[in-house]
């Protein structure tokens, strides 16, 4: 290796150890300018029924975190009993939502019912009609990541009828 090179890899060593030492500082710095790290505890936040308006059979949600300014969706647990589905809706500005527990179904308007098992993840584009559930005879508990539009995060629909739900 000729001296120049050494000296050359020596340079970009230093370079980039002085960097490393200078990013804590850096982090330390942004973190005062934006706010301190916040828990909410587990228990904080009731449960609630899903409203028998947009849901068929026995829903609940636990609120996990509300769309703020922050980022902008807002975190959903679900647990839909064996045979309980969303009515159809859409999603202003999508949403993701991964599978945690049990069976479950979902479907896009004109495409086949789908198994959802948990691991799984389901993006829902924005304005894209859908619906999902638990399978007939199995739990599903999902968490849902949703976007927010103007304060409003769906779009409810039509129920999902025993025909659609039982189409598979
Ligand atoms: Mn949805």
């Amino acid at each position: 290796m000729s001296l120049l090179l050494r000296l050359a890899l020596c340079a970009t060593t230093m370079h980039a150890t002085s960097a490393l030492a200078a990013e804590p500082q850096g982090n330390a710095s942004a973190a005062a300018q934006q706010g301190e790290q916040q828990i909410a505890r587990a228990g904080e936040q009731a449960s609630v029924a899903g409203p028998a308006q947009y849901f068929t059979g026995s829903v609940r949600v636990d609120p996990v975190w509300p769309a703020d300014q922050h980022i902008n969706a807002s975190g959903s647990l679900v647990t839909f009993e064996p045979g309980a589905r969303s009515a159809w809706h859409t999603h202003p500005a999508g949403q993701r939502l991964v599978v945690t527990a049990g069976v479950g179904l979902t479907q896009q308007w004109g495409k086949s019912v789908q198994v959802i098992r948990p691991g799984d993840t389901v993006w829902c584009p924005p304005g894209v009609k859908h619906w999902h559930g638990a399978a007939p005879n199995t739990t599903m508990t999902h968490l849902a990541v949703t976007g927010t539009v103007d304060g409003k995060n769906v779009n409810w629909m039509e129920k999902v009828t025993d025909a659609q739900y039982n189409a598979r």
